[in-house]
Protein backbone atom coordinates (compact mmCIF):
# COMPACT_ATOMS: atom_id res chain seq x y z
CA UNK A 1 0.00 0.00 0.00
CA UNK A 2 1.48 3.76 -0.53
CA UNK A 3 1.86 5.81 2.27
CA UNK A 4 0.21 8.93 3.15
CA UNK A 5 1.83 11.57 1.94
CA UNK A 6 2.49 14.53 3.57
CA UNK A 7 1.19 17.00 0.83
CA UNK A 8 -0.70 20.19 0.95
CA UNK A 9 -4.00 19.49 0.28
CA UNK A 10 -3.98 21.61 -3.29
CA UNK A 11 -1.35 18.72 -4.44
CA UNK A 12 -4.06 16.08 -3.45
CA UNK A 13 -5.26 14.07 -5.90
CA UNK A 14 -8.78 13.48 -4.91
CA UNK A 15 -9.02 18.01 -4.00
CA UNK A 16 -7.51 18.64 -7.43
CA UNK A 17 -10.52 15.90 -9.04
CA UNK A 18 -13.01 18.06 -6.69
CA UNK A 19 -11.85 21.42 -8.06
CA UNK A 20 -11.93 20.11 -11.70
CA UNK A 21 -15.60 19.08 -11.76
CA UNK A 22 -16.60 22.30 -10.11
CA UNK A 23 -14.81 24.16 -12.73
CA UNK A 24 -16.19 22.08 -15.29
CA UNK A 25 -19.69 23.08 -13.93
CA UNK A 26 -18.67 26.56 -14.08
CA UNK A 27 -16.86 26.31 -17.60
CA UNK A 28 -19.83 24.31 -18.80
CA UNK A 29 -22.52 26.51 -17.85
CA UNK A 30 -20.79 30.03 -18.95
CA UNK A 31 -19.23 28.65 -22.09
CA UNK A 32 -22.45 26.48 -23.23
CA UNK A 33 -22.30 24.60 -26.32
CA UNK A 34 -19.79 27.31 -28.01
CA UNK A 35 -16.93 26.17 -26.06
CA UNK A 36 -17.63 22.49 -25.95
CA UNK A 37 -15.76 21.43 -29.43
CA UNK A 38 -13.04 23.66 -27.56
CA UNK A 39 -12.56 20.97 -24.30
CA UNK A 40 -14.20 18.03 -25.61
CA UNK A 41 -11.04 16.67 -27.01
CA UNK A 42 -8.53 16.78 -24.45
CA UNK A 43 -11.53 14.94 -22.64
CA UNK A 44 -11.43 12.09 -25.70
CA UNK A 45 -7.28 12.02 -25.47
CA UNK A 46 -7.40 11.34 -21.60
CA UNK A 47 -10.14 8.34 -22.62
CA UNK A 48 -8.30 6.83 -25.08
CA UNK A 49 -5.46 7.06 -22.98
CA UNK A 50 -7.02 4.89 -20.48
CA UNK A 51 -8.76 2.50 -22.72
CA UNK A 52 -5.34 2.05 -24.40
CA UNK A 53 -4.50 0.15 -21.54
CA UNK A 54 -7.50 -1.40 -21.06
CA UNK A 55 -6.94 -5.13 -22.59
CA UNK A 56 -3.05 -5.19 -21.66
CA UNK A 57 -4.17 -4.87 -18.26
CA UNK A 58 -6.72 -6.87 -17.77
CA UNK A 59 -4.97 -9.65 -19.78
CA UNK A 60 -1.88 -9.59 -17.40
CA UNK A 61 -3.89 -8.84 -14.44
CA UNK A 62 -6.29 -11.76 -14.59
CA UNK A 63 -3.49 -14.25 -16.05
CA UNK A 64 -0.79 -13.56 -13.15
CA UNK A 65 -3.63 -13.41 -10.34
CA UNK A 66 -6.01 -16.56 -11.76
CA UNK A 67 -2.39 -17.97 -12.13
CA UNK A 68 -1.00 -17.67 -8.29
CA UNK A 69 -4.63 -18.76 -6.99
CA UNK A 70 -3.31 -22.01 -7.06
CA UNK A 71 -5.74 -25.35 -7.22
CA UNK A 72 -9.11 -25.63 -8.98
CA UNK A 73 -10.68 -25.77 -5.83
CA UNK A 74 -9.27 -22.23 -4.16
CA UNK A 75 -10.60 -20.56 -7.56
CA UNK A 76 -13.59 -21.76 -7.34
CA UNK A 77 -14.58 -20.86 -4.03
CA UNK A 78 -13.69 -17.26 -5.23
CA UNK A 79 -15.72 -17.50 -8.06
CA UNK A 80 -18.85 -18.94 -5.87
CA UNK A 81 -18.10 -15.73 -3.87
CA UNK A 82 -17.34 -13.02 -6.47
CA UNK A 83 -20.89 -14.36 -8.23
CA UNK A 84 -22.73 -14.81 -4.56
CA UNK A 85 -21.83 -11.40 -4.18
CA UNK A 86 -22.75 -9.84 -7.53
CA UNK A 87 -26.26 -11.36 -7.63
CA UNK A 88 -26.87 -10.75 -3.89
CA UNK A 89 -26.29 -6.69 -4.26
CA UNK A 90 -27.83 -5.91 -7.73
CA UNK A 91 -30.87 -7.68 -5.97
CA UNK A 92 -30.66 -5.68 -3.03
CA UNK A 93 -30.54 -2.10 -5.68
CA UNK A 94 -33.07 -3.76 -8.00
CA UNK A 95 -35.40 -3.91 -5.27
CA UNK A 96 -34.89 -0.25 -3.87
CA UNK A 97 -35.48 0.90 -7.55
CA UNK A 98 -39.04 -1.17 -7.35
CA UNK A 99 -39.88 -0.11 -4.03
CA UNK A 100 -39.07 3.93 -4.73
CA UNK A 101 -40.59 4.17 -8.22
CA UNK A 102 -43.85 2.57 -6.75
CA UNK A 103 -43.97 4.91 -3.62
CA UNK A 104 -42.93 7.72 -5.53
CA UNK A 105 -44.72 7.18 -8.77
CA UNK A 106 -42.89 9.28 -11.21
CA UNK A 107 -44.90 8.62 -14.32
CA UNK A 108 -48.53 8.68 -13.41
CA UNK A 109 -49.65 11.53 -14.90
CA UNK A 110 -46.07 12.83 -16.29
CA UNK A 111 -46.67 14.73 -19.78
CA UNK A 112 -43.65 14.10 -22.29
CA UNK A 113 -45.12 15.27 -25.35
CA UNK A 114 -42.82 17.81 -27.18
CA UNK A 115 -39.91 16.72 -25.34
CA UNK A 116 -37.18 16.57 -27.60
CA UNK A 117 -36.18 12.54 -28.87
CA UNK A 118 -32.80 11.09 -28.91
CA UNK A 119 -31.50 8.65 -31.84
CA UNK A 120 -31.91 4.96 -30.86
CA UNK A 121 -28.79 3.19 -31.39
CA UNK A 122 -29.36 -0.19 -32.56
CA UNK A 123 -29.49 -3.52 -30.36
CA UNK A 124 -29.16 -6.63 -31.62
CA UNK A 125 -31.50 -9.64 -30.24
CA UNK A 126 -29.83 -12.15 -28.51
CA UNK A 127 -31.40 -15.60 -27.39
CA UNK A 128 -30.09 -17.22 -24.53
CA UNK A 129 -27.70 -19.37 -26.24
CA UNK A 130 -26.27 -16.77 -28.12
CA UNK A 131 -25.17 -15.13 -24.61
CA UNK A 132 -23.49 -18.52 -23.63
CA UNK A 133 -21.73 -18.91 -27.20
CA UNK A 134 -20.24 -15.11 -27.00
CA UNK A 135 -18.79 -15.96 -23.57
CA UNK A 136 -16.01 -18.54 -25.89
CA UNK A 137 -13.84 -15.89 -28.25
CA UNK A 138 -13.63 -17.32 -31.59
CA UNK A 139 -10.17 -15.19 -32.29
CA UNK A 140 -8.76 -13.54 -28.81
CA UNK A 141 -7.16 -10.77 -31.46
CA UNK A 142 -10.59 -9.61 -32.53
CA UNK A 143 -12.33 -9.77 -29.51
CA UNK A 144 -9.32 -7.80 -28.33
CA UNK A 145 -10.14 -5.38 -31.06
CA UNK A 146 -13.40 -4.98 -30.70
CA UNK A 147 -13.17 -4.13 -26.84
CA UNK A 148 -15.54 -7.71 -26.40
CA UNK A 149 -14.61 -8.09 -22.19
CA UNK A 150 -16.19 -10.88 -21.20
CA UNK A 151 -15.01 -13.33 -24.11
CA UNK A 152 -11.62 -11.74 -23.39
CA UNK A 153 -11.97 -12.06 -18.99
CA UNK A 154 -13.06 -16.55 -20.27
CA UNK A 155 -9.90 -16.46 -22.14
CA UNK A 156 -8.08 -15.05 -19.58
CA UNK A 157 -9.19 -17.16 -16.48
CA UNK A 158 -8.99 -20.76 -18.95
CA UNK A 159 -5.24 -19.17 -19.25
CA UNK A 160 -4.10 -18.25 -15.53
CA UNK A 161 -5.83 -21.60 -14.62
CA UNK A 162 -3.62 -23.68 -17.29
CA UNK A 163 -0.52 -21.75 -16.33
CA UNK A 164 -1.35 -22.87 -12.61
CA UNK A 165 -1.32 -26.47 -13.56
CA UNK A 166 1.67 -26.36 -15.31
CA UNK A 167 4.83 -27.91 -13.75
CA UNK A 168 7.15 -25.81 -11.58
CA UNK A 169 9.71 -24.16 -14.22
CA UNK A 170 7.69 -22.97 -16.69
CA UNK A 171 4.81 -22.39 -14.13
CA UNK A 172 7.20 -19.54 -12.32
CA UNK A 173 8.49 -18.09 -15.68
CA UNK A 174 5.25 -17.26 -16.90
CA UNK A 175 3.70 -15.94 -13.57
CA UNK A 176 6.48 -13.71 -13.21
CA UNK A 177 6.40 -12.70 -17.40
CA UNK A 178 2.73 -11.81 -16.79
CA UNK A 179 3.19 -10.16 -12.93
CA UNK A 180 5.76 -8.09 -14.26
CA UNK A 181 3.70 -7.17 -17.26
CA UNK A 182 1.00 -6.56 -15.10
CA UNK A 183 3.06 -3.82 -12.32
CA UNK A 184 4.62 -2.27 -15.62
CA UNK A 185 0.78 -1.49 -17.04
CA UNK A 186 0.22 -0.03 -13.81
CA UNK A 187 3.00 2.39 -13.61
CA UNK A 188 1.41 3.44 -17.31
CA UNK A 189 -1.73 3.72 -15.23
CA UNK A 190 -0.61 5.63 -12.21
CA UNK A 191 1.42 8.13 -15.14
CA UNK A 192 -1.84 8.66 -16.75
CA UNK A 193 -3.97 9.60 -13.82
CA UNK A 194 -1.72 12.24 -13.60
CA UNK A 195 -3.92 14.13 -15.97
CA UNK A 196 -7.13 12.48 -14.53
CA UNK A 197 -8.26 16.62 -13.50
CA UNK A 198 -7.49 17.72 -16.21
CA UNK A 199 -9.68 14.78 -17.94
CA UNK A 200 -12.07 15.57 -15.38
CA UNK A 201 -12.63 18.82 -16.19
CA UNK A 202 -12.92 18.69 -20.17
CA UNK A 203 -15.45 15.78 -19.75
CA UNK A 204 -17.76 17.26 -17.13
CA UNK A 205 -17.64 20.82 -19.29
CA UNK A 206 -18.35 18.90 -22.35
CA UNK A 207 -21.48 17.21 -20.69
CA UNK A 208 -22.69 20.57 -18.67
CA UNK A 209 -22.12 22.67 -21.96
CA UNK A 210 -24.18 20.20 -24.36
CA UNK A 211 -27.28 19.88 -22.55
CA UNK A 212 -30.84 21.14 -22.92
CA UNK A 213 -32.92 21.83 -19.84
CA UNK A 214 -36.40 21.54 -21.41
CA UNK A 215 -35.96 17.73 -21.47
CA UNK A 216 -34.90 17.73 -17.59
CA UNK A 217 -37.70 19.36 -16.77
CA UNK A 218 -40.72 17.24 -18.08
CA UNK A 219 -38.42 14.23 -16.55
CA UNK A 220 -37.73 16.06 -13.61
CA UNK A 221 -39.47 13.48 -10.88
CA UNK A 222 -38.33 10.62 -12.16
CA UNK A 223 -34.93 11.70 -12.15
CA UNK A 224 -35.18 12.89 -8.50
CA UNK A 225 -36.38 8.50 -8.25
CA UNK A 226 -33.66 7.38 -9.96
CA UNK A 227 -30.89 9.37 -8.05
CA UNK A 228 -32.47 9.08 -4.58
CA UNK A 229 -32.63 5.11 -5.37
CA UNK A 230 -28.79 5.19 -5.94
CA UNK A 231 -28.19 7.65 -3.21
CA UNK A 232 -29.77 4.99 -0.84
CA UNK A 233 -27.83 2.00 -2.73
CA UNK A 234 -24.71 4.24 -2.47
CA UNK A 235 -24.78 5.35 0.60
CA UNK A 236 -26.91 3.39 2.93
CA UNK A 237 -27.03 -0.52 1.57
CA UNK A 238 -23.39 -0.76 -0.01
CA UNK A 239 -22.09 0.63 3.35
CA UNK A 240 -23.95 -1.50 5.66
CA UNK A 241 -23.01 -4.50 3.50
CA UNK A 242 -19.08 -2.85 3.64
CA UNK A 243 -19.75 -3.34 7.45
CA UNK A 244 -21.70 -6.04 8.47
CA UNK A 245 -19.94 -8.32 5.70
CA UNK A 246 -16.59 -7.45 5.12
CA UNK A 247 -16.05 -5.44 9.23
CA UNK A 248 -15.04 -3.00 6.54
CA UNK A 249 -15.25 0.87 8.14
CA UNK A 250 -17.59 2.44 4.79
CA UNK A 251 -15.85 5.83 5.68
CA UNK A 252 -12.46 4.65 4.96
CA UNK A 253 -13.36 2.52 1.61
CA UNK A 254 -15.19 6.11 0.35
CA UNK A 255 -11.73 7.97 1.36
CA UNK A 256 -9.77 5.13 -0.54
CA UNK A 257 -12.28 5.03 -3.58
CA UNK A 258 -12.71 8.63 -4.68
CA UNK A 259 -10.42 8.32 -7.81
CA UNK A 260 -12.58 5.61 -9.36
CA UNK A 261 -15.83 7.10 -8.41
CA UNK A 262 -14.82 10.81 -10.22
CA UNK A 263 -13.52 8.82 -13.22
CA UNK A 264 -16.82 6.81 -13.36
CA UNK A 265 -18.83 9.58 -12.85
CA UNK A 266 -17.05 12.14 -15.27
CA UNK A 267 -16.84 9.31 -18.10
CA UNK A 268 -19.79 6.74 -17.40
CA UNK A 269 -17.97 3.78 -18.28
CA UNK A 270 -16.82 1.50 -16.01
CA UNK A 271 -14.41 -0.22 -18.73
CA UNK A 272 -12.97 3.05 -19.22
CA UNK A 273 -12.58 3.22 -15.28
CA UNK A 274 -11.20 -0.15 -14.18
CA UNK A 275 -7.53 1.08 -14.99
CA UNK A 276 -8.03 3.32 -12.08
CA UNK A 277 -10.18 0.96 -9.74
CA UNK A 278 -7.50 -1.47 -9.83
CA UNK A 279 -5.07 1.04 -8.87
CA UNK A 280 -7.02 2.38 -5.92
CA UNK A 281 -8.36 -1.34 -4.84
CA UNK A 282 -4.62 -2.37 -4.84
CA UNK A 283 -2.35 0.27 -3.46
CA UNK A 284 -4.82 2.42 -1.33
CA UNK A 285 -7.94 -0.60 -0.14
CA UNK A 286 -4.91 -2.67 -0.33
CA UNK A 287 -6.17 -5.88 -1.92
CA UNK A 288 -3.95 -9.13 -2.99
CA UNK A 289 -4.06 -9.03 -7.16
CA UNK A 290 -5.22 -12.54 -6.79
CA UNK A 291 -8.15 -11.03 -5.39
CA UNK A 292 -8.41 -7.97 -7.25
CA UNK A 293 -7.63 -9.02 -10.48
CA UNK A 294 -10.82 -11.56 -10.58
CA UNK A 295 -13.37 -9.63 -9.68
CA UNK A 296 -12.79 -6.30 -10.68
CA UNK A 297 -12.33 -6.76 -14.31
CA UNK A 298 -15.55 -9.25 -14.52
CA UNK A 299 -17.62 -7.13 -11.82
CA UNK A 300 -16.51 -3.92 -14.65
CA UNK A 301 -18.66 -6.43 -17.06
CA UNK A 302 -21.37 -7.96 -15.10
CA UNK A 303 -22.19 -6.37 -11.66
CA UNK A 304 -23.86 -3.37 -11.90
CA UNK A 305 -26.05 -2.58 -9.03
CA UNK A 306 -26.68 0.96 -10.52
CA UNK A 307 -27.77 -0.36 -13.78
CA UNK A 308 -29.92 -2.91 -12.15
CA UNK A 309 -31.90 -0.37 -10.47
CA UNK A 310 -31.97 1.66 -13.42
CA UNK A 311 -33.61 -1.08 -15.62
CA UNK A 312 -35.94 -1.54 -12.99
CA UNK A 313 -37.04 2.10 -11.95
CA UNK A 314 -37.24 2.60 -15.71
CA UNK A 315 -39.79 -0.14 -16.77
CA UNK A 316 -42.03 0.81 -13.86
CA UNK A 317 -41.83 4.32 -14.79
CA UNK A 318 -42.36 3.58 -18.56
CA UNK A 319 -45.61 1.49 -17.64
CA UNK A 320 -46.90 4.23 -15.26
CA UNK A 321 -46.52 6.50 -18.49
CA UNK A 322 -48.62 4.64 -19.71
CA UNK A 323 -51.43 4.01 -17.74
CA UNK A 324 -50.69 0.28 -17.66
CA UNK A 325 -51.05 -1.43 -14.09
CA UNK A 326 -47.74 -4.06 -13.52
CA UNK A 327 -49.03 -6.76 -10.89
CA UNK A 328 -46.60 -8.43 -8.21
CA UNK A 329 -45.99 -11.30 -10.58
CA UNK A 330 -45.11 -9.12 -13.45
CA UNK A 331 -42.82 -6.60 -11.30
CA UNK A 332 -41.05 -9.34 -10.16
CA UNK A 333 -40.42 -10.61 -13.29
CA UNK A 334 -38.80 -6.81 -13.69
CA UNK A 335 -36.65 -7.60 -11.56
CA UNK A 336 -35.39 -10.82 -12.13
CA UNK A 337 -34.98 -9.53 -16.12
CA UNK A 338 -33.39 -6.62 -14.90
CA UNK A 339 -31.24 -8.32 -12.94
CA UNK A 340 -30.23 -10.41 -16.05
CA UNK A 341 -30.06 -7.60 -18.33
CA UNK A 342 -27.61 -5.47 -15.87
CA UNK A 343 -25.32 -8.15 -16.45
CA UNK A 344 -25.42 -8.07 -19.91
CA UNK A 345 -24.81 -4.06 -20.26
CA UNK A 346 -21.74 -3.38 -21.98
CA UNK A 347 -19.70 -1.59 -19.47
CA UNK A 348 -20.15 1.63 -22.44
CA UNK A 349 -21.78 4.81 -21.78
CA UNK A 350 -25.67 4.54 -21.86
CA UNK A 351 -25.65 1.09 -22.04
CA UNK A 352 -27.82 0.32 -19.58
CA UNK A 353 -31.02 2.25 -21.27
CA UNK A 354 -30.44 0.61 -24.66
CA UNK A 355 -30.97 -2.61 -22.93
CA UNK A 356 -34.28 -1.68 -21.08
CA UNK A 357 -36.16 -2.70 -24.06
CA UNK A 358 -35.11 -6.36 -23.28
CA UNK A 359 -36.87 -5.71 -19.84
CA UNK A 360 -39.46 -4.24 -21.26
CA UNK A 361 -40.39 -6.88 -23.76
CA UNK A 362 -40.19 -9.58 -20.80
CA UNK A 363 -43.52 -7.62 -19.48
CA UNK A 364 -44.94 -6.75 -23.07
CA UNK A 365 -44.35 -3.33 -23.01
CA UNK A 366 -43.44 -2.59 -26.75
CA UNK A 367 -44.57 -0.46 -29.64
CA UNK A 368 -44.41 3.18 -31.18
CA UNK A 369 -45.53 5.21 -27.88
CA UNK A 370 -42.94 2.66 -25.85
CA UNK A 371 -40.38 3.48 -28.58
CA UNK A 372 -41.13 7.22 -27.88
CA UNK A 373 -41.07 7.54 -24.39
CA UNK A 374 -37.52 5.32 -24.41
CA UNK A 375 -35.98 8.14 -26.81
CA UNK A 376 -36.97 10.65 -24.31
CA UNK A 377 -35.44 9.48 -21.83
CA UNK A 378 -32.53 8.75 -23.83
CA UNK A 379 -32.06 12.57 -24.14
CA UNK A 380 -31.59 12.92 -20.18
CA UNK A 381 -29.73 10.17 -19.99
CA UNK A 382 -26.07 11.46 -19.28
CA UNK A 383 -26.11 12.26 -15.82
CA UNK A 384 -28.40 9.41 -14.53
CA UNK A 385 -25.39 7.18 -16.65
CA UNK A 386 -22.86 9.35 -14.79
CA UNK A 387 -24.35 8.23 -11.36
CA UNK A 388 -25.48 4.59 -11.79
CA UNK A 389 -21.64 4.48 -13.26
CA UNK A 390 -20.05 5.97 -9.71
CA UNK A 391 -22.36 3.54 -8.16
CA UNK A 392 -21.23 0.25 -10.48
CA UNK A 393 -17.62 1.44 -9.88
CA UNK A 394 -18.40 1.32 -5.92
CA UNK A 395 -19.93 -1.88 -5.91
CA UNK A 396 -17.30 -3.46 -7.73
CA UNK A 397 -14.39 -2.09 -5.02
CA UNK A 398 -16.77 -3.59 -2.23
CA UNK A 399 -17.08 -6.64 -3.25
CA UNK A 400 -13.13 -6.74 -3.84
CA UNK A 401 -12.85 -5.38 -0.09
CA UNK A 402 -15.01 -8.03 1.22
CA UNK A 403 -13.89 -10.90 -0.92
CA UNK A 404 -10.20 -9.84 0.15
CA UNK A 405 -11.00 -9.95 3.54
CA UNK A 406 -12.95 -13.38 3.69
CA UNK A 407 -9.88 -14.76 2.26
CA UNK A 408 -8.12 -13.69 5.28
CA UNK A 409 -6.62 -10.36 4.15
CA UNK A 410 -6.67 -8.31 6.93
CA UNK A 411 -5.06 -5.04 5.98
CA UNK A 412 -7.83 -4.14 3.72
CA UNK A 413 -9.40 -0.48 4.15
CA UNK A 414 -7.11 -0.75 7.33
CA UNK A 415 -5.67 2.78 6.90
CA UNK A 416 -6.15 5.57 4.61
CA UNK A 417 -4.03 6.53 1.90
CA UNK A 418 -4.05 10.51 0.59
N1 LIG B 1 -22.50 3.26 -18.24
C1 LIG B 1 -22.69 2.16 -17.31
C2 LIG B 1 -21.36 1.54 -16.98
O1 LIG B 1 -20.43 1.62 -17.74
C3 LIG B 1 -23.62 1.13 -17.84
C4 LIG B 1 -25.00 1.74 -17.96
O2 LIG B 1 -25.25 2.47 -18.94
O3 LIG B 1 -25.82 1.55 -17.07
O4 LIG B 1 -21.23 0.95 -15.92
Amino acid sequence: MEQRANLPWYRRLHWQIFVAMGLGIVAGLIGGEALVPKVAWIGTLFLKLLKMIIVPLVLTSIVSGVASVGSGRDLGRLFGKTMGYYVMTSALAALTGLLLVNLIKPGVGANLGGVEQAEMPELASKTPIDLVLDLVPENVVRAAADGDMLPIIVFCILLGATIAALPKAPQRTLIDFFSAAFQAIMLLTRGIMRFLPIGVFAMITKVVGSSGVEAFQALGLYMLTIALGLLVHLFVTLPLVLRFLGGIPPAIHFRNMVEPLAMAFSTSSSAATLPVTINAVENKVGVSNKVSSFVLPMGATVNMDGTALYECAGVIFISQVLGAQLGFTEQLIVVATALLASIGAAAVPSAGLVIIFIVLEAVNLRGPEVDAIVLTMLAIDRPLDMARTAVNVFSDSCGAAIIARSEGETEVDARVVA
